[in-house]
């Protein structure tokens, strides 16, 4: 590839303040009223089509929440700020910096900035994915069965 061909690459993007980068959007998390979540914001640091993969980086404000979701798709996630919890399954897991998750196809999943601060995390996923799922009743009923679970949804995790 060169110049003269029609998609132009941006090589460089520079970090700025805040966690942002040089011509990257910050949008907000999602264009879906299906989902419930809260104060979180979503950043697109690499699409291409040439790459299977896209690479997005996610930032939930304190006391905020992704979606509790599923999907064939995978995530393989970096947390880049701050602390929070992640659920995965049915575990519940205290996260911090530089910690590494990853979550299986058809896995219910959802991150929580529970530590008072901002919980960002890059996540890298297929470019070509399936809708992700939302739990049913039954499907809450039966994560809130065990009560580690529990308490992480009502946004007061113990581990
Ligand atoms: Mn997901």
């Amino acid at each position: 590839m060169d110049e003269t061909t029609a998609h132009k690459r941006t090589i460089h993007r520079c970090a700025e303040a805040h966690c942002s980068w040089e011509g990257v959007e910050r949008r907000p998390y999602k264009e879906d009223d299906r989902a419930l979540f809260r104060a979180v914001s979503r950043q697109v640091l690499f699409s291409d089509p040439d790459m299977a993969g896209e690479w997005r980086y996610f930032e939930v404000a304190p006391h905020g929440f992704t979606s509790l979701e599923r999907h064939q798709h995978m995530h393989a996630v970096m947390i880049f700020r701050g602390r929070g919890h992640c659920l995965v399954g049915h575990e519940v897991k205290a996260v911090e910096t530089h910690d590494l998750i990853t979550v299986p196809p058809w896995t219910w999943h959802q991150f929580r900035a529970t530590a008072g601060e901002a919980l960002g995390f890059l996540c890298l996923v297929d470019a070509q994915r399936d809708r992700p799922q939302l739990p049913s009743e039954d499907d809450l009923a039966d994560l809130a069965a065990d009560p580690k679970v529990a308490a992480f949804l009502r946004g007061q995790p113990y581990s």
